[in-house]
């Protein structure tokens, strides 16, 4: 059994946690160490129970808290290595510090849980996105901060039972909005943030017959809301006539549990 849980999810905060059999780590670190302390306790569980921290990229969104985590509490911190380089972090005297790479699989709990590497088109040093799997091969995709689903992207995220996918902005918002020029170009790039019609597309390759949940992420505040994300997403799944589970994680409280069943389960 594989679940995992958003415990906020926006330009203010990422993190989320992946737990397989006893075994859970957690998935950037961009909320303050107390705010993930205590929604980690509203799922029932405590930062005693996290055994790594793993990054997708040096953004203070998703690293803010990775230093304390790794000093203070003395998690493992798993990354690329020029995200290590430019999180903030302490040296490898002071914080044990694992690098990962594109196409890397690795190991916890002793097979509980394992999580394949993929680089992601973003403009941090070196961006990837996760997926992780349990023993019986029943897999979660979380990928954010995306300009555009690569091919590579696709291809690791594709049929997942839990699929993570950013749902960023509302281009239409977006372009009318208030930003300035040269931010709106950088979020619309090739390397800046996943629209929800990107999303949305995406979803005709990334749902496969096992895949029963679908969650947006790291929404804008200022060129998304919740409503228009969800129904980019939703239009996304019923032009499948996909049967899945369709919500959207937000900054301020943790979502509850997504988990990964065999295709026929219940619940
Ligand atoms: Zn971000
Ligand atoms: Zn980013």
């Amino acid at each position: 059994m594989i679940e995992a849980a958003f415990l906020g999810s926006g330009s203010t905060g990422n993190c989320a946690v992946i737990r397989a059999g006893r075994t859970a780590v957690l998935l950037d670190a961009g909320l303050s160490p107390r705010q993930i302390g205590v929604r980690l306790g509203k799922l029932g569980m405590t930062l005693d129970d996290v055994s790594a921290l793993l990054l997708t990229h040096e953004h203070s969104d998703h690293v803010s808290s990775a230093a304390v985590l790794a000093t203070k509490r003395g998690i493992p911190v798993y990354a690329t290595q020029g995200t290590l380089a430019k999180a903030g972090l302490p040296g490898p005297l002071f914080a044990d510090l694992r690098t990962v790479a594109d196409g890397a699989e690795l190991c916890f709990g002793g097979g509980d849980l394992t999580v394949r590497v993929t680089r992601t088109p973003h403009d941090g040093v070196d961006p990837v996105c996760y997926v992780f799997a349990d023993g019986a091969g029943r897999r979660v995709g979380v990928a954010t901060d995306l300009g555009h689903l690569s091919k590579k992207v696709l291809a690791a995220l594709e049929g997942c039972e839990v699929l993570g996918l950013e749902a960023n902005h509302d281009v239409d918002v977006l372009r009318e909005g208030a930003y300035p020029a040269f931010l709106k170009k950088r979020i619309l790039s090739d390397v800046g943030h996943l629209s929800n019609d990107a999303a949305a597309a995406g979803l005709a390759r990334l749902l496969g017959d096992r895949t029963r949940i679908v969650v947006g992420l790291h929404l804008s505040k200022n060129n998304n809301t919740p409503t228009l994300a969800e129904r980019a997403l939703r239009q996304g799944v019923e032009r499948l006539g996909a049967k899945v589970v369709l919500e959207v994680a937000g900054p301020d409280a943790p979502t509850g549990w997504y988990r990964a069943r065999p295709a026929g389960g219940i619940g």
